[in-house]
């Protein structure tokens, strides 16, 4: 679907502004703001500037090459990401602080300092050059959230092996798929993994994966022990254990990259169909990681920095491991579920660690709000200082739970719009500088130059949405799709030359801040008015007994399409006729009768990708009768099955 000459409505008005407490501004990192200025006049000078934050083995001649759709950054600058995560902290005062605190879900605990980190990585870099990896050779890692995960992405990085994470959570056919698209080497896994006391079968799974593919070697973690059923195949299995026993102990001398190198690859989320692999460099992707890391997360040495995604998602990648540490900082890992052993998981672990910079997903705000305010009540979040959102549109009223909840009305929370294709923050506030509304990621990050245009690319103005672009390249921006260039330049350079389409509606209001409207491909048409889902969902969440919501537009004969809703209500709430008077009133009070939904069904889940973000076309393919589309991210598939005998049931 596209914008055309119509233009997407805006209709959801929210008023509400925080400004940055004086006494955060007067400590931040970043808090002049001639910086946006500075940046735009001149964003190869600042990102140049930003580039020098790392070590470089050799200094880069030029700073950009732009050739669209390709970018060349930071040229024939040579460094090493592992190098810079790692091994300059090892030396000097960082060398015994805590790099890594993990918390298993069991209730073990790990700390590794930036000079025990070291080591493990330097023997990992040993052993999986013993297996015969080399520089550019791909390694797909397939592992839970402990610390062998960062650890294996690490030896990559110092060897120039290319790492392909696949989060744990995906099954044996999503995960095939990426070997042979990757056409990898070496495959690291573990036994099993802890979920929510379960065990996820993780090298059974792999097993069935690796039989159509050219995976030399597996590496197997033991994370779980006998309970997993894991079976070894002689010649190709071996134990992570053996091996690291046997890896000489001396330092691996890092590998001098390009700064074009490629770092790693990484699927996307497959929200919206075929995840494509994604290419990351190393100089512009590092520099990217860390600046947003000083700029937009304020980082800082005292801080104790924990982010809640999976290391198998772009957010992990970032902001577990390559930000945090390029940093210096101390990040708190988590293996397992937010609610287990209870629904204060997360809250135990902010008091246990004196957590200060707390980084999560609107869905797990909202499922905090369900469970309701009691359980970060009875933990002391005191510690935290800053909050961040990332993954989808925050819900206004979801952004203010986690402002009162866990924030304690204190602390500044940056929504952080960005993709695993712009490999950092794009669009988020420096929380030293600029003032926050709730459900608005603000403005483009210093050096990044943002705008929302129609059809012919021309600037929509305040008036209207449209679709969001980036109009200038940026360090750490996609170098390409894996083994398909003309996708890359389909997907993302197509429509607009030389002009980057994240396949976002959005629109600025008068202050030039920009708000997302929910993904071009989810556009709902109702009588020729144009509407984004964001402001529909979030005016339904808005209501006091609505947890979460997912709207989608049906066909229709007469107004095109009709707006159907899927609400999850919070825990106690009953569901009735009522209820969907009152939440139907709510809309049209909030944004006007035209987005009145014409049905609202309630579930207790929605249909969610296995990185826990709505997915919209499965929920069309449901009240449109169709046959589903492709399925294999999403995380439970029983979700969809119960919604369409719901359906059904509805008719
Ligand atoms: P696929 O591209 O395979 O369909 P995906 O788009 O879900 O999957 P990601 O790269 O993980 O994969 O997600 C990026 C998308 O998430 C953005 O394009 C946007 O739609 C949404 N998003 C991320 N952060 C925000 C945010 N702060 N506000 C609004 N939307 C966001
Ligand atoms: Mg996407």
């Amino acid at each position: 679907m596209s914008v055309d000459s119509e233009k997407l409505s805006t209709l959801l008005h929210e008023t509400r502004s925080f400004s940055p407490s004086d006494e955060f501004r007067a400590q931040a990192n970043f808090n002049d703001e001639t910086i946006y200025e500075r940046a735009a006049n001149d964003p190869e000078a600042y990102w140049a500037l930003q580039a020098e934050q790392l070590t470089w083995f050799q200094p880069f001649e030029n700073v950009l090459n732009w050739e669209p759709p390709h970018a060349q950054w930071f040229v024939g600058g040579k460094l090493n990401a592992a190098y810079n995560c790692v091994d300059r902290h090892a030396v000097g005062p960082r060398k015994n602080k805590a790099a890594i605190i993990w918390e298993g879900e069991p209730g073990d605990s790990r700390v590794l300092t930036y000079d025990m980190l070291r080591r493990e990585v330097d023997k990992a870099a040993h052993a999986l050059k013993g297996l015969g990896v080399q520089k550019g050779d791909r390694v797909t890692i397939y592992l839970p959230m402990i610390p062998e995960l960062p650890i294996s992405m690490l030896a990559c990085a110092k060897i120039g092996a290319i790492h392909s994470v696949v989060f744990g959570g995906f099954s044996s056919k999503s995960l095939q798929q990426r070997l042979e698209d990757a056409d990898a080497k070496v495959l690291i896994t573990a036994d099993g993994g802890w979920r929510r006391g379960g065990v996820i079968p993780l090298k059974a799974n792999a097993d069935e994966a690796l039989s159509a593919t050219k995976v030399e070697n597996v590496v197997v973690v033991r994370r779980v022990g006998d309970s997993a059923g894991a079976t070894m195949q002689e010649g190709r299995d071996v134990y992570w254990h053996d091996l690291m026993a046997k890896a000489p102990t001396t330092p691996f001398e890092a590998e001098p990259m390009d700064s074009e190198d490629i770092l790693y690859l990484l699927y996307t989320s497959g929200t919206t169909g075929k995840p494509k692999g994604i290419v990351h460099s190393t100089g512009g992707y590092l520099t990217g990681a860390n600046t947003s890391m000083r700029s937009v997360f304020d980082i800082k040495d005292e801080d104790v920095w924990f982010c809640t995604a999976d290391i198998g998602w772009v957010t992990g990648h970032t902001y577990i491991v390559y930000g945090p540490l390029s940093a210096g900082a101390t990040v708190v890992m988590y293996e397992g579920g937010p609610d287990y052993p209870g629904r204060d998981r997360f809250w135990e672990i902010v008091e246990k660690y004196g957590v200060t910079i707390f980084y999560t997903a609107p869905t797990s705000i909202r499922t905090f709000m369900k469970w309701g305010p009691e359980h970060p009540a009875a933990h002391d979040l005191s510690t935290l200082r800053l909050l961040g959102t990332v993954g989808e549109p925050i819900n206004p009223e979801a952004w203010m739970w986690f402002h009162q909840h866990i924030g304690n009305e204190r602390c500044p929370i940056v929504d952080t719009w960005w993709q695993t294709e712009t490999g950092c923050a794009m669009i988020a506030p420096l929380p030293g500088i600029v003032p926050t509304k709730p459900g608005s990621a603000t403005r483009a990050v210093p050096g990044i130059d943002v705008d929302v245009v129609d059809e012919h690319g021309q600037s929509v103005g305040f008036e209207n949405g449209g679709y969001l672009v980036i109009k200038k390249p940026w360090p750490s921006m996609l170098r390409t799709v894996w083994g398909d260039d003309e996708r890359f330049r389909n997907t993302y350079f197509g429509k607009f030359e030389g002009i980057y389409l994240p396949g976002d509606g959005a629109h600025l209001d008068e202050d030039g801040y920009v708000w997302i409207l929910g993904r071009i491909d989810d556009v709902i048409n109702v009588s020729g008015h144009r509407i984004g889902t964001a402001e529909v969902e979030s005016a339904l969440v808005s209501h006091s007994s609505v947890a979460e919501a997912a709207v989608i537009g049906r066909s229709h004969d007469i107004k095109g399409q009709a707006i159907t809703a899927f609400v999850t209500v919070r825990e106690g709430i009953e569901t009735n006729q009522e209820l969907v008077a009152a939440l139907k009133q709510t809309v049209v009070e909030k944004i006007g009768a035209m987005a009145r939904p014409e049905e609202i069904i309630f579930t207790a889940e929605l249909p969610k990708t296995r990185s826990a973000k709505i997915m919209r076309r499965l929920l069309r393919d449901i009240a449109e009768g169709r046959v589903l589309g492709d399925t294999t991210t999403l995380a439970d598939p029983s979700v969809v099955e119960s919604l369409k005998s719901q359906y059904k049931e509805a008719d």
